[in-house]
């Protein structure tokens, strides 16, 4: 491939996957010495030969030039999970091409609009050791407020997103599936005493973070429409922040913007989905009809950085909010996270910090000196790049048997 005038052309020589502690990590390398990193969702190791799978696509191309090697991969994604090999690929290729710049990658991507990124904090009931019960939730948001990271908004799993499902007895009318790994499979019309029940676990969580906090139900998939208007509207005194993935939602193939628009322009509370969403092309009808208030593409699931750019973009075009998701996308995807949120518009809310990676990852990488939030926001780093890699040294002893020549 020719080269482009004072420079000489690079090429992708190779691509590699390592599981780290359940989370792939993929490492791109160029002729010029140049190591591109990302990462993919923390519980996906299965995901680690659908990306090597693409690298007779990308070998031998020029990484610099994202758009075009990216280009001959895209259509070989989907939904989520399906669309993280093509994510990551896309990502590891703005970390070369940064390095080959010498820029951080938001220079790349146009330019900061801001210095800092708000990030919120979703917490998880296991990890605060508490079930769905109005007294629960009040400890809920009493932990989260404790934080040392000083997080301002909170995301709270709730309803069809949550154990509440199961632990609530006829929570709802249909089959409780106790045995399936996921609460998600559940959809249905809510009983009368399960609607009271969330209602009345919100507005405790609410009642004790006050007006200081910002807080987020993620919720669904799940409801039926007639359901998700009655929450909505329920809850409208509240002033949350969003209610997310009601209808369809984390892991669903489709997007249904139609059966949102029955819920969205009639309540308050805003509504917001996005996460499992693979593209720009599949927000189409969401942003153009406003079937949302606020969207939340993961850069991890949706094509990448750019791609979420230009969503965030499109959705600011039309009034919609921004709230990105990540939150098991791993220290590289907190790296990621930043860059893009640097860049977006006046739309941004906050990104979901990836809360979910153990503290070692801070020694077997450069970049972050532990947990960089501070009062809720991050400083956007200036190191080339996404600003943080691996340090093949210290990361070795984390390799599974098979990855052992990931640094090689
Ligand atoms: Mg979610």
């Amino acid at each position: 491939m020719a080269g482009e005038p004072g420079r000489a052309a690079v090429k992708i020589t190779d691509i590699k996957c390592a599981v780290i502690a359940n989370s792939p990590v993929i490492r791109i390398t160029t002729d010029e010495g140049i190591t591109g990193w990302s990462q993919i969702e923390t519980p996906k190791p299965y995901l680690q030969p659908i990306v090597l799978q693409l690298k007779s696509w990308i070998v031998g191309q020029d990484p610099v030039n994202v758009e075009r090697v990216v280009r001959r991969i895209r259509v070989r994604g989907g939904f989520k999970p399906w669309g993280a090999a093509v994510s990551a690929i896309e990502t590891a290729l703005w970390d070369i091409a940064g390095k080959a710049a010498g820029l951080p990658v938001y220079r790349l991507l146009g330019g900061k609009v801001r210095d800092q990124v708000r990030t919120y904090r979703t917490l998880y009931h296991h990890e605060v050791g508490v079930g769905h019960t109005p007294e629960d939730y009040v400890k809920w948001a009493e932990y989260g407020m404790a934080l040392p990271e000083g997080f301002t908004m909170f995301k709270l799993p709730t309803a069809f997103h949550s154990s509440m499902v199961r632990d609530v007895p006829d929570f709802y009318y249909g089959d409780v599936q106790h045995d399936a790994p996921f609460p998600y499979p559940h959809k249905g019309l809510m009983s009368e005493d399960g609607f009271e029940h969330l209602v009345a676990c919100v507005e405790a969580a609410k009642g004790a973070l006050g007006s200081k906090y910002g807080l987020a139900l993620d919720a669904g998939p799940g409801f039926l429409p007639v359901d998700a208007l009655r929450l909505a509207k329920r809850l409208e005194p509240l002033h949350l922040l969003w209610i997310e993935d009601m209808i369809t939602g984390d892991y669903v193939p489709y997007v249904n913007p139609d059966v949102y628009r029955e819920v969205t322009p009639h309540t308050t509370t805003p509504i917001h989905t996005g996460e499992q969403i693979y593209l720009r092309q599949n927000y189409k009808a969401l942003i153009e009809t406003h079937a949302v208030d606020i969207v939340g593409p993961d850069p991890c699931d949706v094509g990448g950085i750019a791609e979420l750019k230009w969503i965030a973009e499109y959705a600011d075009l039309h009034g919609l909010a921004m709230a990105p998701h990540g939150t098991a996308n791993g220290i590289l995807g907190l790296a990621a996270l930043v860059q893009v949120c640097a860049t977006l518009p006046d739309n941004l809310i906050a990104f979901e910090y990836p809360a979910r990676f153990e503290p070692f990852w801070y020694d077997i990488t450069e970049g972050f000196d532990g947990v960089p939030v501070r009062n809720g926001m991050i400083d956007v780093p200036d190191r080339p790049g996404l600003g943080v890699n691996l340090l093949p040294k210290a990361a070795k002893a984390y390799l599974e048997d098979g990855d052992a020549d990931f640094f090689d």
